[in-house]
């Protein structure tokens, strides 16, 4: 082996769920919004000025920041912007998770909690979800380095309440315990209103899901005016300019359209509805959702045939090949007409099962 060879940073990184390019594929296996962005985006995007592109854009996305430091009733200094939440998140770890000890977070949930652990070199450990899948907040009152808790969690698609979230912060104020609310919108209890109490509490959001605007890559990070003064001292220390200008103006523009949003957000809700009711009558057992994914297992078809039979018939939905989830799919939310396809596909796989 060459010496730098050694020197290498080796990591196994995480694998998002498949962008097939072709479009003819339905796609239920990412978390994307089957809407499309609200018309004030569309207004923001063509407005456009293309010359100004020759310029760097404001490091501080100020317009931004403020903007959602209005819109969620905060003080200035008390959101952090991103490249989508991912970005957010691993720079949260990066500041914030320092100790020897290691940071707590579910052995079940979003998949690049132990990646970050792994590339930064931070200790961690997975504390096990109880036997129906929900997280057991007194497990987490115990020493650590930090905590983080995605609320929803992904992928069991299952929120904890506001008292229980409580409950976790109020046993770690000696570390911070981040929130990933990356789900929210579609029917969890935010912790927003524990950040006037504690001030270890980082909320972090995205625009990928209930804003529609995955592609635009805008996260967001909430918290008291050191940690975010924290995250931007890091931020700083690597990369100026993370937010391009458009993302800066097609994000307070989304902010402007309330109405189309809350809209979005509904059908996206009855759809969820309709859907676990419709997967149930077709023998899956299906978790109750706040979130705009539904987590299922069949009661007789492993996931796996079921997934590879899906996406011979151009349908993505999501499978995890670890121990506790293997026998289970993850189905985002789509259209109505995107949801018959499926149930139309799963009644010809189940038949030809028996
Ligand atoms: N947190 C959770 C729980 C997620 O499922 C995702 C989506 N993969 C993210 C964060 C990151 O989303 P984004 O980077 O698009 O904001």
């Amino acid at each position: 082996m060459n010496l730098w060879e050694q020197n290498i940073r080796k990591v196994v990184p995480y694998v998002p769920g498949e962008q097939p390019q072709q479009e003819d594929r339905i796609k239920l296996n990412t978390n994307e919004n089957p809407y499309p962005p609200s018309p004030s985006v569309y207004q923001a995007h063509q407005s456009a000025d293309v010359g100004s592109f020759a310029l760097y854009p404001d490091p501080s996305a100020g317009e931004l920041v403020k903007k959602l430091e209005g819109y969620y009733g905060l003080e200035d200094g008390q959101v952090f912007v991103g490249v989508g939440s991912d970005d957010v998140l691993s720079l949260a770890f990066l500041t914030f998770f320092n100790s020897e000890k290691p940071i707590l977070f579910p052995d079940v949930t979003y998949s690049f909690y132990p990646v970050w652990a792994d590339v930064y070199r931070i200790p961690y450990e997975c504390v096990p979800l109880d036997d129906s899948f929900h997280i057991c907040p007194e497990d987490y009152a115990r020493p650590n380095g930090g905590v983080v808790i995605a609320n929803p969690n992904a992928p069991t698609s299952m929120g904890l309440k506001r008292k229980e979230v409580e409950e976790i912060i109020r046993s770690n104020q000696d570390v911070i315990v981040i929130i990933d609310e990356a789900y929210i919108d579609f029917g969890g209890e935010t912790a927003l209103p524990l950040l006037k109490e504690y001030e270890n509490l980082l909320v972090v959001r995205t625009y990928s899901k209930s804003r529609s605007l995955a592609g635009m890559r805008i996260g967001f990070a909430m918290g008291n005016k050191r940690l975010i003064q924290a995250m931007n001292d890091v931020k700083e220390s690597i990369n100026s300019y993370t937010m391009s200008q458009e993302a800066i103006r097609v994000g307070v523009a989304a902010i402007d359209d309330e109405e189309v949003f809350q809209q979005n957000l509904k059908k996206v809700i009855r759809t969820r509805e309709r859907s676990k009711e419709e997967l149930e009558k077709r023998g899956f057992i299906v978790f109750d959702s706040q979130t705009n994914f539904l987590f299922a297992r069949h009661s007789q078809i492993p996931a796996e045939k079921l997934f590879d039979a899906l996406r011979e018939r151009r349908i993505y939905v999501r499978h995890f090949g670890s121990e506790r989830i293997h026998n289970y799919l993850r189905i985002t939310i789509g259209t109505d007409e995107q949801m018959d396809i499926l149930f139309r596909a799963l009644d010809e796989e189940i038949k030809n099962f028996y």
